[in-house]
């Protein structure tokens, strides 16, 4: 493909929170693997609400260098939120998806650049093995990964992160996704095209800590079975049909044997037992139609989906974009999605 050659432009998008012990080895390593790639790069970093030095270092690099744009935004909105505006503002046509960490080994950048030339929209790196997680993260991750397959309708591909490239068409059906419970993962394989594994080694942390604890990562959990499927819905339906179906089977019981035979004590036992049971089952079910309903009515207040403290464009951003919107004029901070 011809627009593939020396003048296209690659995109990395980098969501930072607090990585003030990483960032400069980070942007090391990336600048190492872009000189030795045959494409002109600009780097987007969005900042979701450090309160540690992680501007202050970005802001240094990008006075050195002017491959680096900086979103900074007004506070901190999550990962999933901090990447979709990365990816509102890149001009890419490819566009790299990658943790600030190096959890996600940017020398595996130019392996997917090779399969996005190979006609691949989507090219997920997919890790060989977890280093420096434990059991337990490996195992979760593993039988949530599974779960998803099984009651999603949209097969996530299991052992991948969000680190991958996407080609600009990707990258712009994703921007017409508005959903406010983003689950990148899912959106990334929900918007379909023709899409590629390479597979890698997940690296351990290289400094500072990871931000997810066990609650954030079974909140991730309900989020991506919930934004994806409704099947937990159906599933408090076959409950409550099959207690009825018994209840009723069982009432049908008891009054026949009360009529033939009288009865002589009643049944404590097995009534607080059904009582509890019926009990627990209603409040599941109307726990998982609260789960929805939270949704829904998130989704209803159609709140944009993030605002922008102070954009700081690449140089290439400056030669694509006319700059019309100056910087923390209202209509950069109400940065809605195009
Ligand atoms: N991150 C972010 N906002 C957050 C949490 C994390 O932008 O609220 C960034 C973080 O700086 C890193 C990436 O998302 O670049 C992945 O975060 P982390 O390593 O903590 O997650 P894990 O690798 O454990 O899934
Ligand atoms: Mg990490």
């Amino acid at each position: 493909m011809d627009n593939q050659s020396h003048t296209s432009l690659l995109s990395i998008v980098v969501p930072v929170f607090n990585e003030q012990e990483v960032f400069e080895e980070f942007y090391r390593r990336v600048s190492n693997v872009l000189s030795s790639i045959a494409m002109q790069a600009e780097i987007i970093v969005i900042n979701d609400g450090s309160n540690d030095e992680t501007l202050q270092i970005v802001r240094t690099l990008r006075d050195q260098d002017s491959r680096l744009a900086i979103i900074d935004l007004s506070r901190n909105f999550g990962k999933e939120i901090a990447l979709t505006a990365g990816l509102h503002k890149a001009n890419g046509d490819a566009v790299i998806v990658i943790d600030a960490d190096l959890q996600d080994p940017p020398e595996l950048i130019p392996e997917l650049i090779k399969e996005w030339h190979n006609g691949y929209d989507a090219v997920y790196a997919k890790r060989k093995a977890r280093d420096g997680e434990s059991y337990i993260k490996k195992s979760t991750a593993h039988i949530f990964y599974r779960l998803m397959q099984r009651v999603g309708r949209v097969k996530i591909p299991e052992d991948t992160g969000d680190f991958r490239l996407l080609s600009k068409r990707a990258v712009q059906a994703l921007s017409t996704l508005n959903e406010h419970h983003r689950f990148m993962k899912g959106l990334f394989t929900w918007i379909g095209y023709p899409q590629k594994a390479v597979l890698y080694n997940r690296d351990p942390r290289f400094a500072g800590d990871t931000k997810w604890n066990y609650v954030g990562l079974l909140n991730l959990a309900i989020e991506g079975i919930t934004s994806f499927t409704t099947a937990p819905l159906r599933i408090a339906t076959y409950f409550g049909l099959i207690t009825a179906a018994g209840a009723f089977i069982y009432g049908s019981y008891m009054l026949i044997t009360t009529l033939l035979f009288g009865n002589d004590v009643a049944g404590y036992p097995s009534l607080i037992v059904i009582v509890l049971f019926l009990g627990g089952i209603q409040l599941t079910s109307i726990g998982i139609m609260g789960e929805y309903l939270g949704r829904i009515f998130n989704e209803t207040k159609q709140r944009p989906l993030y605002f922008v403290n102070r954009y700081e464009p690449s140089q290439a951003a400056l030669k694509t974009e006319d700059l019309v919107d100056t910087p923390a004029s209202p209509k950069v901070t109400a940065d809605k999605i195009r």
